[in-house]
């Protein structure tokens, strides 16, 4: 069977890590809504010029331009197998929209309090130059301030600052209810412990992806 997965977890849950993780190890794309914004936000393309301002303020991006892009990206060879949607959808007119054209066979979500969540943000570092997301405790660099891969600065990403995080922690429960008794009603849904270790999280991951035969 296909691996269509997609993913949920506040800010913080290391849902990003996960996905790269289990992306690694099933061999499918791990595809971010945010990753590609900001990707298109640093080359000053059309979309990123658009949607700069929303995303620096905590704000979704409307649906008919996030559903457009995940739409293209999902139609493309690396995703016959299937994929990790990180990000998306986060609306119920997102979930549906998806539906209309795949089949999506896992919704899983990593889950932390909103206390963990404020807190491990406040320790979370982002490389100005490649965008490689490093946590004070849990993934340090090896050096202070500075990029293992690339050198370059690392710094508090502007929607990784409180007053944003609080606003898309809000946003993030009123819709994620509508997405998990969408999934729910399914059969489709199922809920990880975020709050162990990258390596807990990752085999209880890996378990229930497995299980997709
Ligand atoms: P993330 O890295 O997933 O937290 O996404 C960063 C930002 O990108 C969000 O705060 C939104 O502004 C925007 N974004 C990402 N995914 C979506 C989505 N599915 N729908 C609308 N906006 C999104």
């Amino acid at each position: 069977m296909k691996k269509n997965i997609v993913l949920f977890g506040p800010q913080g849950s290391g849902k990003g890590t996960q996905a790269q993780l289990s992306s690694k190890a099933f061999r499918i794309p791990h595809i971010s809504t945010g990753d590609i914004f900001r990707q298109n936000i640093k080359e000053k393309t059309e979309l990123g010029q658009k949607i700069e301002k929303l995303i620096n303020s905590g704000k979704l991006v409307p649906d008919d331009i996030t559903n457009e892009i995940v739409k293209e990206r999902l139609q493309k060879d690396d995703c016959s197998m299937g994929f990790i949607l990180d990000g998306f959808p986060r609306t119920l007119n997102q979930a549906q929209f998806l539906s209309s054209f795949i089949n999506i066979n896992l919704a899983l979500e990593i889950f932390i309090s909103d206390e963990e969540a404020i807190k491990r943000i406040g320790d979370r570092r982002t490389c100005s130059k490649c965008g490689a997301v490093y946590h004070l405790t849990h993934l340090a660099p090896r050096e202070e301030g500075v990029c293992d891969k690339c050198y370059g600065d690392l710094i508090i990403r502007d929607d990784d600052k409180e007053k944003s995080v609080k606003k898309r922690l809000e946003t993030y429960h009123k819709q994620t209810e509508d997405l998990i008794n969408f999934y729910y009603k399914e059969g489709i849904y199922k809920k990880v412990d975020g709050m162990q270790t990258i390596a807990d999280v990752n085999n209880a991951v890996g378990e229930i992806i497995k299980s997709l035969t």
